[in-house]
């Protein structure tokens, strides 16, 4: 079983939708399930509709999974096993106050030593426990021996238990922290390998504590996934537009080539452009780069232009707002100079409106589009423009910019020949 979990708390992420198309392709190769699971134990970081924002994007790029849980729905689980824990004595309830800790983080910073917990509550007897009615959290007693994490991308690391330390599972409001219900629901669902982004390095050694004083015997593997920088080398964030994957959606960048991006960076592909699909063939989470990658955004509008390319021309003019082959095609032409949909349409709509004629060829505009207007049926476009020369008596520049301001809208574009060969049934339309 593999997992994706997001978090409902805010607009997904490009480092997110990496996660989730790296554990939905290799859910594939291992022919093995793919859960969602919605982590919403926060509830004050929790955004409401964004857990469905997140499974409409999803089902947008085409990653299919078989179930989506909500984590809060195994809060009595959590619960149980923290119990559990502190029967065994794996686990205690400690009595100090935020602030106490408070005091006691601070003290540590000022000797310029990393805080750990003391241990203070790790041996209470048990008749101070027992009728103790302040409240408590209860703690995992830290571990006896390193942890050692094998990660398919970082390889090897291993954590002294002190670094680990004697951490919360249960705060005191009885919820689970994201470290215990993480691990005791990737047991829960028998998850065989964890992807996910490297932020979660340090989590690790932690869950995987958690499931051995368990007694789960199950060895979860792991792949953390190296951050994505921006231009300037830091970490992608809220304030980059680019990170937000609804924020590349409405700039016209298409699901397929969002994922081919996401997929090629940092990888060793065998070729540039691909689909999701293809990628299922030759992916390996061993091949990705340990460092972090950086975000290019004129890769993905090249990439994102083949992907245009590659849409038949039906297709492609249901992007530009029309249902017709005709305008995909015309489409296509101007693919030659824009590279998302929302460019595309730029292109294409003023085609079909009314025109911004420049002060300088109003008069010639004027003469050009009553020409037009009273212009039969040309097939050929050289047909089309002797016959306007003819009737106009417009020259050179005279001639040519006029048209092509009449036709599409645009003082420069591609060969109007070219574009005229699509246009050519629309012309009463185009100039009205
Ligand atoms: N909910 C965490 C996040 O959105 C991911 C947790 C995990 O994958 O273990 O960052």
């Amino acid at each position: 079983m593999l997992r994706f979990a997001p978090s409902p708390t805010g607009d997904m992420h490009i480092g997110n939708l990496r996660v989730a198309l790296f554990n939905y392709i290799v859910s594939k190769q291992k022919n093995e399930d793919l859960i969602v699971r919605i982590e919403d134990t926060d509830k004050e970081r929790n955004i409401e509709g964004k857990d469905q924002e997140i499974l409409d994007i999803l089902a947008l790029f085409g990653i299919e999974y078989s179930q989506v849980i909500y984590q809060s729905q195994n809060v009595r689980f959590h619960t149980a096993m923290a119990l559990q824990l502190v029967q065994e004595k794996k686990a205690f309830a400690c009595f100090c106050s935020p602030q106490w800790l408070e005091k006691k983080r601070a003290q540590a910073k000022e000797n310029k030593i990393a805080y750990r917990y003391d241990d203070a509550c790790a041996e209470l007897p048990a008749e101070l426990v027992i009728d103790n009615t302040n409240p408590f959290t209860i703690r995992i007693k830290k571990p006896q021996e390193p942890i050692v994490v094998k990660d398919h991308i970082k390889g090897e690391i291993s954590f002294a238990p002190d670094d680990i330390d004697s951490f919360i599972i249960m705060r005191q409001d009885k919820t689970p922290t994201y470290n215990f219900a993480c691990a005791v629901d990737d047991m829960l669902s028998d998850v065989s390998i964890v992807i996910r982004g490297e932020d979660h390095m340090s989590n690790t050694p932690k869950q995987d504590h958690i499931r051995n004083a368990l007694g789960y015997e199950k060895k979860v593997e792991y792949a953390h996934l190296p951050i994505i920088l921006n231009n300037e080398g830091k970490k992608m964030s809220k304030r980059d537009d680019a990170s937000s994957v609804k924020w590349l959606l409405e700039e016209g960048f298409l699901p397929s080539a969002i994922s081919n991006y996401l997929i090629l960076i940092g990888n060793k592909p065998p070729c540039e452009v691909f689909t999701l699909e293809e990628s299922i063939e030759w992916f390996e989470l061993t091949k990705i780069s340990k460092s972090p990658v950086r975000f290019d955004i004129d890769m993905l509008r090249h990439i994102n232009n083949e992907h245009l390319k590659n849409l038949d021309s039906k297709e492609l003019s249901r992007y530009v707002g029309f249902a017709d082959d005709e305008i995909g095609q015309l489409a296509k032409i101007y693919l030659e100079e824009a590279s998302t949909t929302k460019e595309l349409k730029a292109k294409i709509k003023p085609i079909f409106e009314e025109k911004n004629i420049p002060d300088e060829f109003q008069e010639q505009a004027l003469l050009m589009a009553s020409t037009i207007k009273s212009a039969p049926y040309f097939e050929e476009y050289n047909d089309f423009k002797n016959y306007l020369m003819k009737e106009s008596g417009l020259k050179g520049k005279n001639f040519f910019k006029p048209l092509r301001i009449l036709l599409t809208g645009a003082e420069h574009g591609p060969d109007i020949a070219e574009i005229y060969k699509h246009l050519k049934n629309y012309i009463g339309e185009i100039v009205k």
